[in-house]
């Protein structure tokens, strides 16, 4: 009897983890024993290769809803011939130990299966069919394709990088991120509002990047400390009001909204979207809890109605008379103007006495396990430039990070404004406070 057997992998684990959270995405783990089966009067007389117990995990991660790109698919598929690579590499491995320990014993018909092994493994480990170039990048985008695919393309074009995306909601693509580990295929990651970036941070899932250009071209409150995070673009979350029924002066705060004047005027969105729960974050950071919760009660208590799912439904009724003053981005009021400019409605800019308009930002990170950190940042500076930031702000109406860019005509026609200057990552670090704040002061 021979002393071992060929060497493979006697045990696969398979592991259905949990759906990833609203991704639809589900991570099937594959962990692979690797081991040389003993036997026989020989079990204890393993030479070198013998004693070796090889393991190794891989994870597949197969998001249904995402499969939708026939290119993201095909990275799916890189990975599963990866993991047919691993295998053999190990086998191969395994075989050419026990064929140079054997040599002598084996009959032909195994000389034979472990030269075809050999060969197999050989073959298998040199030549994937699909194999992720230096000059390619992924991009996982909570901002919308038709926001980033002309950037990409304009990148592409310049560079001759090529730029594979995905587009999802930001916390399933946290969530993936998250999931996927050191296995994901992402470089950077692209999202709106500085709560999610900065949930992104504390989750581990972004690189520090020290970049000079990142520094020069985005101001210090647009991104994060430890350079794990950039503002690529600025919306403004401002007030908008019916002219005809708001008389000059009634205007003045976000705080001011709460007074008894506003009294079934005012109208608002959600307070489960973070935009809303990044404008009370600030005011906690300003004001503390014990005011801000005043404040947000003082505006509920004005509700003329109950608050809508969107910043058009808010403007939408304030049109309609239902309310008189909202809260909302700009861009929203931007987009309502071109399809609807007979709408009536007037933008105002509030507290510019003193800490000026809530601001937020989309913005980029590179990820923890980029495979190509150098080309991740390269890129996400070129969107902080000023080609890009023209493209980057004007898709979507809102305003470039970087100061020596001037807005899209239309936004400037806006007119000029004071900015909140506290760094957007209050937003996020506050996030928590501001949804339990809103809880208790009845903003639904
Ligand atoms: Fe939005």
């Amino acid at each position: 009897m021979l002393p071992y057997r060929l060497p493979y992998f006697n045990q696969f684990i398979l592991l259905l983890d949990n759906p990833v959270q609203d991704g639809g995405a589900i991570t099937i783990r594959v962990i692979a024993l690797a081991g040389f089966h003993t036997s026989g009067k020989h079990s204890n007389s393993q030479g070198g290769c013998g004693s070796q117990l090889l393991h190794r995990q891989m994870i597949i991660h197969i998001g249904f809803r995402q499969c939708e790109s026939f290119l993201f698919f095909l990275l799916q598929i890189k990975m599963i011939i990866n993991i047919i690579r691993f295998y053999c590499l190990f086998w191969v491995a395994g075989a050419a130990c026990f064929y140079t320990e054997n040599m002598m014993r084996t009959d032909s018909y195994r000389s034979f299966k472990v030269l075809v092994a050999l060969l197999f493994g050989a073959i298998l480990s040199v030549a994937s069919p699909i194999v992720m170039a230096d000059d390619e990048l992924v991009v996982y985008s909570a901002r919308k394709e038709h926001l980033v695919k002309p950037l990409f393309d304009a990148y592409g074009e310049k560079t001759g990088v090529s730029i594979k995306y995905i587009t999802d909601k930001a916390a399933p693509l946290l969530a993936r991120l998250q999931a996927e580990g050191k296995n994901s295929p992402a470089d950077v990651l692209i999202t709106v509002d500085a709560g999610n970036l900065w949930q992104a941070a504390s989750k581990g899932v972004l690189a520090s990047v020290e970049s000079d250009v990142l520094k020069k071209n985005i101001p210090v409150h647009l991104r994060d400390a430890d350079n794990r995070w950039f503002g690529l673009s600025v919306r403004a979350r401002t007030v908008v009001y019916a002219p005809e029924r708001v008389r000059d002066g009634e205007l003045t705060t976000y705080e001011g909204l709460a007074e008894p004047i506003w009294k079934g005027r005012l109208c608002l969105r959600t307070s489960k979207k973070v935009y809303n729960q990044s404008l009370v974050a600030t005011m906690i950071a300003r004001h503390g809890e014990a005011k801000t919760e005043e404040i947000i009660k003082g505006w509920v208590a004005n509700l003329a109605t109950a608050p809508f799912s969107n910043d058009t439904k808010v403007m939408q009724a304030i049109a309609a008379g239902q309310c008189d003053v909202g809260i909302v981005n700009t861009y929203y009021y931007g987009r309502l103007m071109k399809k609807a400019p007979d709408t009536g409605l007037a933008l105002f800019w509030p507290n510019q006495n003193d800490h000026g308009v809530h601001i937020n930002i989309s913005g980029a990170g590179v990820t923890r396990y980029a495979e190509n950190r150098s080309e991740a940042t390269k890129l996400v500076e070129w969107l902080s430039g000023e080609e890009a930031q023209k493209i980057f702000a004007g898709l979507n109406m809102e305003y470039p990070v970087n100061p020596g860019v001037s807005p899209d005509g239309i936004v400037l026609a806006w007119g000029d404004f004071r900015q909140d200057q506290l760094n957007v990552a209050k937003a996020g670090e506050l996030q928590a406070a501001s949804v339990m704040l809103m809880d208790r002061a009845g903003y639904k």
